[in-house]
């Protein structure tokens, strides 16, 4: 069991989102805006953050690189959602520093075989990830 922030702002998709990270046994934490979430992020600290692309005022993307610049949750999995299946989203959401990325309509299996890719390398020691450009 994890605990899952979602930020959407679509009640509908919160609504599913909700029933599919309980279904799969998570605690979810709910915010319908960017400012709300990040806010959450830093005083709650979820082990994972799944959020819309899509949000009124600030949107997912530079939320995104709001968390990834703060060293308080930097570590935290962030995956991207989106209305539709678009290329450009996808590259966008890898620049602002997502670590997955899924388009809605959210389908379970996908939704949690991401999660759990994700939790699994989160909880990898620093030593065993890749080391990248490093010799
Ligand atoms: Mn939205």
């Amino acid at each position: 069991m994890a605990r899952i922030l979602i930020i959407e702002d679509n009640q509908a998709n919160m609504k599913l989102a909700t029933l599919l990270l309980g279904n799969g046994g998570h605690a979810v934490l709910c915010a319908v805006d960017a400012e709300t979430g990040l806010t959450l992020a830093r005083a709650d600290q979820p082990d994972l953050i799944l959020m819309d692309i899509q949000l009124p005022g600030m949107d997912g993307l530079a939320a995104t690189a709001l968390l990834k610049q703060d060293p308080a949750t930097a570590a935290i999995p962030v995956i991207a959602l989106t209305a539709m299946a678009m290329k450009a989203d996808q590259e966008k959401s890898e620049v602002a520093g997502c670590d997955a990325y899924i388009a809605k309509p959210l389908r379970y299996q996908e939704l949690y075989s991401t999660i759990d890719a994700l939790l699994a390398k989160a909880a990898q020691p620093p030593s065993a990830a890749p080391t990248g450009d490093k010799p």
